[in-house]
């Protein structure tokens, strides 16, 4: 028999990202529904050191389905790397009755989550949240799609501009270590050429599609770079190594930096937070634990925690056939 879940732990941790909130909200109601209590844990990890709690009735989150950004607040807990830290906060739970946690973070919020449970036994259910992307055993994390749709939404500002003037622009994307965003958002925007983190293009090839989208009488373009690409050079020695080798383009360069991070949720992102909070409570309600829950083929499904934060999402191959076909 799963021991019976009375008091639920809920935070946010790691880089903040729109539909957290929602998530929050949904974990909130899920328990209510249950009549199982919840408490809000403020600043992540570091929250739990410090016994940084507040109980969170159904009415606690209300209007918040659709605000960016989190009202449990995130931080990096340096503390809860250490024994002494994590032991703190396993004493501060079972002070305030906690007996199982939801965290919403990435793939270090899961690595704590995962450590905190072999010390201490304790249950743990994670939630994909991170603007990249790069979670296995989920097609969506939340925030990505919102993170897309506002990278699409200034794209088009900017391909105003470039059409005006003729001139090429750079725009450089989060996703230091995958190129989901930039791919995807490049496509929706209708860039020119995708630099990726996973893809090693090569300054050739760059060069090579620049003259021949000139000479197919094209006057503007937009090159969507995202931050860890392969080529190795920042998006500025990018620009200066094409003005000195096609001195015919007056390049501009645009880093979308932190506003990517922000906005108001999508519908998308606002159901699918909505989707697995339910499913990680309902979860730890039967006595799972050391899953993340995530979404594949539509359906909300669970991996274990380890695979979450070992695997490797991949690249979308026919993505990139898709985005040198519509360059021509
Ligand atoms: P993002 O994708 O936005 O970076 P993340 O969850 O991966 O999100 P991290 O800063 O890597 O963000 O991790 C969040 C927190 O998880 C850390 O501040 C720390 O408290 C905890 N954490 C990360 N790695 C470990 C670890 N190896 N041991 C214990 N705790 C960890």
């Amino acid at each position: 028999m799963p021991k019976t879940i009375k008091k639920v732990g809920v935070l946010t941790s790691g880089g903040d990202s729109p539909g957290m909130n929602a998530a929050i909200r949904s974990v909130v109601r899920t328990c209510a529904y249950h009549n199982i209590e919840c408490i809000g844990i403020y600043r992540g990890y570091q929250g739990m050191i410090e016994g940084d709690f507040k109980e969170m009735g159904p009415r606690s989150v209300n209007n918040i389905v659709n605000k960016g950004g989190t009202i449990l607040k995130s931080a990096r807990s340096l503390e809860f790397k250490t024994p002494e830290g994590r032991k703190k906060a396993y004493e501060n739970l079972t002070k305030a009755g906690i007996d199982a946690l939801v965290v919403i973070g990435g793939d270090g919020t899961f690595t704590g989550g995962l450590l905190f449970n072999t010390e201490f036994n304790f249950p743990v259910m994670g939630i994909p949240g991170t603007i990249d992307n790069d979670i296995f055993g989920t097609s969506h994390t939340l925030g990505y799609d919102t993170a897309l749709n506002t990278v699409v939404d200034v794209i088009d500002k900017i391909r105003d501009t470039a059409s005006s003037h003729n001139r090429l622009f750079f725009v450089e994307v989060m996703g230091r270590d995958a190129g989901h965003i930039a791919l995807n958002a490049g496509i929706g925007a209708g860039a020119e050429e995708i630099l990726i983190p996973e893809e090693n293009l090569g300054l050739d090839r760059l060069l090579e599609s620049l003259q021949k989208s000139k000479a197919s009488g094209k006057s503007s373009s937009i090159v969507v770079i995202a931050e860890g690409d392969k080529i190795g050079k920042n998006v500025f020695e990018l620009k200066d190594y094409v003005e000195a080798n096609l001195p015919e383009y007056d390049v501009r360069v645009s880093v979308l930096g932190h506003m990517q991070r922000g906005g108001s949720p999508s519908c998308f992102d606002r159901v699918l937070a909505s989707r697995l909070g339910v499913k990680a409570v309902e979860s730890l309600i039967e006595g799972k634990s050391n899953y993340m829950v995530g979404l594949q083929n539509d359906k909300v499904t669970l991996t274990p925690l380890e695979q979450a934060i070992k695997g490797k999402t991949e690249i979308d191959r026919e993505l990139l056939r898709v985005s040198d076909i519509m360059s021509t």
